[in-house]
């Protein structure tokens, strides 16, 4: 039986946040593609793979990559930077792979949205203040559904984490706000979370925009009242409050 090929979250940078699983499956790995512009190199350091760079390869120049591999009974392993369910194109490539029949799987990685909240030391779902966190983007080459705009989501006030839009920092911030934030509403961006470089600006809506001026991409939006210290420490989580029963402790 040849080995299905393995869509892999590399995690967002820091190699140490590789699941075991993923370093497992990249030392075994005969062929291995990876996004060059967003997956830290470091990563495939001591791998034994071919490796190729996807950054400037077509869907199905990556395809033909795998599917040699998977034909000549090689372990392919297609690297994806983050979590590959998120912002990861894997739809349209394992269609491909249904249509040729052959086997895949997707093996999960820590998002970038979640590597940027731990550098800001952030819980994104405070009670009291959210409970609901949205992965979104602003549109772009890609264009985001009417019904989900950067305006209509700010009327949820969830605690947002904004990919791919930190070049449109000004759009991103007059969508919000037209939206019904209110400008002092927390803001944060996290430049290359978890990288050596890793690079945090903090501040309100009002201001996010000016302070993060030089940052334009790999870079994540973190937006929401549960970013707020004022506010979080009010709202202490219910599940170590001594009223609160659950099913550990009654
Ligand atoms: N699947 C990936 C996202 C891919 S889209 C994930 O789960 O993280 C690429 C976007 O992800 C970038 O534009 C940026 O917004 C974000 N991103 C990826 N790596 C990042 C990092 N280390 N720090 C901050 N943002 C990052």
């Amino acid at each position: 039986m040849n080995h299905p090929i393995v869509f892999l979250g590399a995690g967002p940078g820091d190699p140490e946040l590789l699941t075991l699983k993923g370093r497992r499956l990249l030392d075994a790995a005969d062929v291995v593609v990876y996004a060059g512009s967003l997956v830290n190199p470091a990563l495939l350091d001591g791998v034994r793979a071919e490796i190729h760079d996807s950054a400037g390869m077509t869907l199905d120049e990556v395809l033909a990559v795998l599917v040699a591999a998977w034909r000549a009974g090689k372990k392919a392993v297609r690297l994806h930077t983050g979590d590959p369910s998120l912002y990861g194109a894997i739809r349209e490539q394992m269609r491909l792979l249904d249509r040729e029949g052959i086997p895949y799987e997707v093996v999960p990685g820590v998002s970038s949205a979640f590597a940027a909240a731990a550098a800001l030391k952030a819980e994104l779902t405070v009670p009291d203040i959210t409970q609901t966190v949205i992965f979104t983007r602003i549109g772009g080459r890609t264009a985001v559904p009417e019904a989900e705009s950067l305006r209509r989501l700010a009327a949820v006030r969830a605690s947002m984490c904004i990919f791919l839009s930190a070049g449109m920092m000004e759009q991103v911030v007059a969508e919000l706000l037209a939206g019904g934030c209110p400008p002092d509403t927390p803001a944060a961006v996290v430049e290359k979370a978890s990288w050596p470089e890793q690079r945090i600006v903090q501040g309100t809506l009002a201001d996010i925009a000016a302070k993060a001026a030089g940052i334009r991409k790999t870079a994540m939006i973190l937006v929401g009242a549960a970013l707020s210290d004022m506010e979080t420490e009010t709202a202490a989580s219910k599940l170590y409050d001594a009223g609160f029963s659950h099913g550990c402790r009654k």
